[in-house]
């Protein structure tokens, strides 16, 4: 499929489990891909598949730091997700939001391009109003163990929307809820990377809290897919836009369909609740209704049957690559 005419892009985090989807599904369409990762939590293995590709590029490169090349429209995506991930060094963490947001807006600047932000529904923190609307402003702890990556994101959407006001920016923001699927890393500690790995190793699930906290999950092609669809909006579409699954669930009910579909036999076990942990979590997607014609396709039954073969092929040592 070919939706628009032959881009250079840019996709920084290209490496990781939604920038490695989302090169492919690029090349798929025609264009041009420079990769550009450090390699913190994505890897090697999550491209091999595509370095011959003739248009195809991988960069080692921190986006910390400046970076000087030529394209027309930038993903930025580096940036750990999984809590446990983005709290190995928060310090670092934060700097890649904030200082990787100044200098890929600075390339945008510079080159003309569109960029298009990986924000998250973490800007709402440990919401008051459900579901989230993008007009909710949020409820987060400035201080605690998740603001690095809460308040850094929260900080690159200012810069996004004030370097659109002061320099003219073509900016799109996309606000990404829970989302899931191959090519996720097993021992990443997500919910459901833990859940699967540990009902395929026959290891006990572990609920923190009373396992009461909801989130909704996304399939990882749903998602690239709204992310393609907000980059090709006209230059005054700007959001932020939630993208996500509004299907909500519990954790518990999520550890029970995944004992359910792995024909597992392990046990729950509860754990602390981590500080911080938002307690519920569900977008309103109205705005990517009307805006893209986009909602998700993929049940939650669906995309976890696909997610727990990727994982068994990669704990048996097969890991798939398309
Ligand atoms: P991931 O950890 O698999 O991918 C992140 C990628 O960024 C990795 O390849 C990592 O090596 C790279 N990276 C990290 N710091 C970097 C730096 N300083 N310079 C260059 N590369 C760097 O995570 P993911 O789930 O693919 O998330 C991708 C993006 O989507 C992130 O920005 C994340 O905040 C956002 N997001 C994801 C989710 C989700 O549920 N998966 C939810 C909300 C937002
Ligand atoms: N969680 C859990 N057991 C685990 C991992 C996570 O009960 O082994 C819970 C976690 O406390 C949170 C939810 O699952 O309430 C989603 O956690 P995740 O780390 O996937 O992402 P978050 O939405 O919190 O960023």
């Amino acid at each position: 499929m070919r939706m628009d005419p032959q881009k250079s892009v840019l996709v920084t985090g290209g490496a990781g489990f939604l920038g490695s989807f989302l090169c492919e599904q690029l090349l798929e369409r025609g264009h041009e891909v420079l990769c550009v990762d450090n390699f913190f939590t994505g890897g090697k293995r999550n491209i091999e598949h595509l370095l011959d590709h003739p248009r195809f590029e991988l960069m080692r490169h921190d986006v910390t730091f400046p970076l000087y090349v030529e394209v027309e429209q930038i993903f930025n995506f580096a940036c750990p997700a999984s809590p446990v991930h983005y709290q190995y060094n928060p310090a670092q963490t934060t700097k890649t939001s904030v200082h990787g947001a100044i200098n890929m807006l600075g390339l945008a600047k510079r080159t003309g391009a569109t960029i298009l932000q990986a924000s998250t529904s973490e800007v709402y923190g440990d919401p008051q109003v459900h579901p989230q609307r993008e007009d909710y402003w949020g409820h987060v702890n400035p201080i605690g163990p998740r603001a690095c990556y809460d308040e850094g994101k929260r900080c690159a959407e200012t810069l996004f929307f004030d370097y659109r006001r002061q320099h003219q920016l073509k900016i799109k923001v996309m606000r990404i809820f829970n989302t899931y699927g191959p090519r996720m890393h097993p021992d990443d500690g997500r919910v459901v990377s833990n859940f699967i790995t540990q009902a395929l190793r026959g290891q006990p699930i572990t609920l923190y809290g009373q396992g009461d906290q909801t989130r909704s999950f996304c399939y990882r092609d749903d998602l690239i897919e709204g992310c393609l669809r907000l980059m090709a909006t006209p230059d005054d579409v700007t959001g932020p836009v939630n993208i996500g699954n509004p299907q909500e669930t519990t954790i518990r009910a999520l550890a029970e369909l995944i004992l359910e579909l792995t024909g597992s036999a392990s046990p729950l076990v509860y754990r602390p609740l981590p500080q911080d942990d938002p307690m519920q979590r569900c977008p309103d997607i109205t705005l990517a209704r009307e805006l893209l014609g986009w909602e998700p396709t993929i049940e939650l039954k669906t995309g976890l049957m696909r997610t727990i073969e990727y994982f068994d092929a990669t704990l048996a040592g097969r890991a798939q690559q398309p």
